[in-house]
Formats: C-alpha cells, structure tokens, sequence
C-alpha cells in the first residue's frame, strides 16, 4: 500500500478511537516546559494517540528550539541626541554597538555589534541581527572573531531610541 495513503487510514483511525477532547495549546504548551504538570498521564496518552495533538506538539517543540535570545540596548540620551561616534552597551555588558557617522557625509556611517567573552565563543559563526527602535533591521551577519559590522545608508533615520539584538541560543 502507498505509504500516504495508509498514513491517511491510520490517522483516520486513531482520529475515531480518540475519544477525549483535544489538548489545549497551553496543555501541550506545559509539557514542553515543566516536568510536573497536573494531568500529565492524560496529557500524554492522547498525544501518544491522536495525531492531530502530536503534530501540534512537535510544531511547538521545532518553534521552542528555535527560538532567538533577544537582548535590549537603551542609548542615554547623550548618545542620542550626538550620534557622530556613540557605544553603547546592553544591559550586562553581552554586546557593544558602536556607530561612527561619516563626517563627510552625516546620512552614511558604519554600526558595529561587538559581542564580549564569554558570550563571544558560543556564538562564534551564529546569526546575529541588530534593530533599531522601530525594529527595522539595520545590520545583519554571521559573527566572525566576536563582531558583525555593516555600512549603513542613511543613518539619520536609524530610531536610536533602543536597539534589539537577536542572536540564537
Ligand atoms: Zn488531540
């Protein structure tokens, strides 16, 4: 038998023998954060036999192990107000953003994300993105020796209000 085809009668199946409801988002939500949930047994066995939960649940988990650390960086309103050359620095000292207008022409600069030891070795070689105050992305790289830096067309526009630095785990 094709082997969609007797996924399909197998779904069908074990739809019909599943006769409790189905889990909520936070029941599946629960297992894949806590160990001592209320109703754990319950919870389990429908997910071992109702595909439509296990799917839901392995669409979780893939979302759960891809998710991004974001951390935020609020400029003192010095650094705002002269954007000519400011550094920055996240709270815990994680990454250092630095920009450097042109002093030729004020619309151009270079921004910088530095990001400090030990942080530094883990995400050697990962993505990291920088955002602007209104989420805009404004640099976007692969981390090589510790830091990602880009040319950046008009930088007078950059919302240097906050800065959000995504970076994976
Ligand atoms: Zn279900």
């Amino acid at each position: 038998m094709d082997k969609e085809i007797a996924l399909t009668l197998w779904k069908n199946q074990m739809r019909a023998y599943v006769s409790t409801e189905h889990l909520t988002r936070s029941e599946i939500y629960s297992l894949l954060v806590e160990n001592d949930i209320p109703n754990r047994d319950r919870i389990l066995k429908h997910l071992a036999v109702c595909p439509d939960c296990n799917t839901e649940f392995h669409k979780m988990l893939q979302a759960a192990q891809e998710c991004r650390y974001i951390d935020v960086a609020l400029p003192t309103y010095a650094a705002t107000r002269n954007l000519g050359y400011c550094e920055i620095e996240t709270e815990g000292g994680k990454y250092v953003i630095r920009i450097r207008q042109s002093f030729k022409d004020k619309k151009r600069g270079i921004i910088s994300v530095t990001v400090t030891p030990p942080l530094s070795e883990n995400l050697e070689g990962s993505p990291i993105i920088l955002r602007d105050g209104e989420n805009r992305k404004i640099v976007e790289g692969v981390l090589v020796n510790g830091q990602i830096s880009q040319k950046i067309e008009n930088i007078d526009t950059i919302n240097t209000e906050r800065f959000f630095i995504e970076s994976q785990k």
